[in-house]
């Protein structure tokens, strides 16, 4: 899939081959039975992520993107509302937020990751405030039980950001709140999966995710009854019964053959999410040291590394990625620009140092289930050397 000796970011082609023979057999059996929209494969998926997650509903959807906007129109949120979400995110965060009707007000990240920090969410809450979206950004679970403790005191629906966490698990020691948090939900929450921590979690199968599909594909999972209701009535342009229509939805459904795939990859997202915290592993044990490098914290948490990043201290990032690149070594920066500084935001002239400062130094590095030892090894070095 790429020239010899590249290292790509993401290499997916050793798990499509790892897969191939019970991909080709999910192909043939919706080529049989030929049900494209909403066959068995669909409620099948649901039902299977229902229960990895432990819990009550899924309702498969389109995109991540649909998935977030569908939850928080589910959960009641629209014109008007105020909600609370970090800038240092992938845009459909923000996009969501707007879709549903709603304003998403940004706060800054914390210092020990990139997630929401709760201090600066307590105080970013209005009377209008009617949500918060915490991301569990490249795998790594939020601050979730003070994330929790604070929605509760102010009746703040939490709708989870998952586009990026499917699999990781909450663990209370995260260490981003110092152990202020009410022990309550510390251990209501303590070992349960990203997505059930809140009201609800939207969960992204784009390719490059953890679960990722063969094109668009996403998941709303709740244990409220009444919103995965609403989300399933949404999902079908806002019909319960076929053709009654109660409200304005979307086409949101996830193909037949999506689900039929992404069932497939189910099997092995244990395994897939293993390794990758072997290569985390690795990468810690062999980059520690190095005085212009911070690694992410704690490897052993929940995480599920859907990105390893790191920060480059005191010198030039671009250099740096035209060094990797020139030895076959790709490396990416998610986000350049926080939300708050793009385009579309930038006339709110809003300051939020955490979040810029980590966009002008955060590099991601090659990543996945499959980067061989050896690869991982040469970018160990390269880095190194440099
Ligand atoms: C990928 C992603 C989304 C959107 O998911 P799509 O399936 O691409 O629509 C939302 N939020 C975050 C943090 C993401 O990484």
């Amino acid at each position: 899939m790429s020239n010899p000796g590249w290292i790509p970011l993401l290499d997916l082609g050793p798990e499509l081959r790892h897969m191939r023979l019970e991909l080709d057999e999910a192909y043939r059996t919706v080529m049989d039975h030929g049900r494209f929209i909403m066959g068995p494969e669909v409620r099948q998926l649901e039902q299977e992520i229902a229960r990895y997650m432990g819990s009550g509903y899924a309702v498969a959807v389109n995109s991540g993107t649909d998935a977030l906007l569908i939850a928080l129109r589910a959960a009641g949120i629209g014109p008007g509302d105020e909600v609370i979400t970090t800038s240092f995110t992938f845009f459909a965060t923000a996009e969501s937020i707007e879709m549903a009707g709603a304003v998403p007000v940004f706060v800054d990240i914390g210092e020990s990751d990139f997630n929401m920090d709760p201090d600066a969410m307590e105080k970013a809450v209005t009377s209008r405030t009617k949500a918060v979206v915490p991301v569990h950004l490249f795998g790594k679970p939020a601050a979730m039980a003070r994330i929790m403790e604070i929605a509760e005191k102010y009746d703040l629906k939490v709708i989870e950001d998952c586009a990026q966490s499917f699999g990781a698990v909450y663990r209370a020691a995260c260490g981003d709140c110092h152990d202020r948090c009410d022990p309550r939900w510390r251990k209501q929450l303590e070992g349960r999966q990203t997505g059930t921590l809140g009201q609800a979690g939207a969960f992204s199968f784009f390719p490059s995710k953890n679960l990722g599909g063969f094109g668009d594909g996403g998941m709303i999972i709740t244990d409220d009854e009444a919103l995965a209701d609403t989300a399933a009535m949404l999902r079908v342009h806002g019909a319960r019964k076929k053709y009654h229509n109660e409200t304005l939805g979307y086409n949101s459904r996830l193909d037949t053959l999506q689900a039929a795939f992404l069932l497939v990859k189910l099997r092995h997202i244990e395994d897939f999410n293993r390794r990758r915290r072997e290569v985390a592993n690795r990468y810690q044990e062999g980059l520690s040291g190095l005085s212009w490098l911070r690694l992410p914290v704690q490897p052993d948490t929940g995480h599920v590394y859907h990105q390893y990043t790191v920060r480059i201290q005191d010198r030039s990032r671009d250099s740096l990625m035209e060094g990797l690149r020139e030895k076959g070594i790709q490396t990416m920066i998610y986000y350049p620009v926080p939300c708050h500084k793009l385009p579309v935001y930038r006339n709110r002239n809003q300051t939020l140092d955490k979040s810029e400062e980590a966009a002008s130094h955060v590099l991601s590095l090659p990543m996945g289930p499959f980067l061989s030892a050896a690869d991982q090894q040469r970018v160990v070095d390269a880095l190194r050397s440099m």
